[in-house]
């Protein structure tokens, strides 16, 4: 049973997404790659009411076409704009901050670093709850955000349901709604995929490849290795 359940409605653009690579507006930038909406227009959904594991999907995300290929799917991960400021040294040697602008969409180096963290916590998971709190005590960061809500289940009559402001949030709340459970996430040591392993799944709680094709294919490609 899980802990909670995800209250979010969000939106995905029905003419697509776009890369808007950084500098490509000249000076005034983005300075760093971006995707955009391709228009205004905008089409309701609930992924966590359709997607259990989407967040599985989002720790698969490793290069810039992986984040593209997400948001045409599932939308952008937060709502822009999104404010780019920094430091500089003022005129009078004090420091200001300036170069304050709007920009559409989200930023792809930013996202690619969520991806990144959400592997590490999946890959956390098997070594137990201690390397899983260690990671949420060196990225206090990272869980912040959203409210807690009750709602009514016909099952047990109440239960928690958190309400993400946007969509990396509401995959964040996902992947712990995953880490409460006694299910193993591993990934792959053939496709590098992530699979589930262990009680109430279809592999063994030891089993290291996601299907049985890939330990033999891994396994024949070791010995075609080790026959030169
Ligand atoms: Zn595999």
């Amino acid at each position: 049973m899980k802990a909670f359940s995800i209250d979010l409605e969000w939106f995905r653009c029905p003419d697509g997404y776009r890369p808007v690579p950084g500098g490509s507006m000249g000076r005034d930038g983005p300075p760093m790659d971006r995707i955009v909406a391709s228009s205004d227009r905008t089409d309701a959904y609930r992924p966590f009411d359709h997607f259990d594991s989407l967040y599985k999907e989002f720790a698969k995300v490793k290069t810039a076409d992986d984040l593209l290929g997400f948001v045409k799917r599932f939308g952008l991960l937060e709502t822009s704009p999104e404010y780019d400021a920094d430091f500089y040294p003022g005129d009078d040697g004090e420091v200001v901050l300036g170069g304050v602008s709007e920009y559409e969409g989200n930023s792809v180096p930013e996202y690619l670093t969520q991806a990144r963290l959400f592997r590490e916590i999946l890959l956390r998971k098997e070594n137990g709850p201690k390397s899983v709190a260690g990671f949420f005590r060196s990225h206090k960061e990272f869980g912040i955000g959203g409210r807690l809500t009750l709602v009514a289940n016909p099952s047990t009559g109440v239960e928690f349901a958190v309400t993400p402001f946007d969509l990396i949030q509401g995959l964040k709340f996902q992947l712990a709604q995953s880490l409460f459970g006694s299910t193993i996430i591993r990934a792959c040591r053939c496709c590098g995929e992530f699979f589930e392993a262990g009680p109430g799944t279809k592999v063994r709680k030891d089993a290291t490849f996601c299907c049985r094709e890939h330990s033999v294919l891994y396994h024949s490609h070791k010995r075609s290795k080790g026959d030169r």
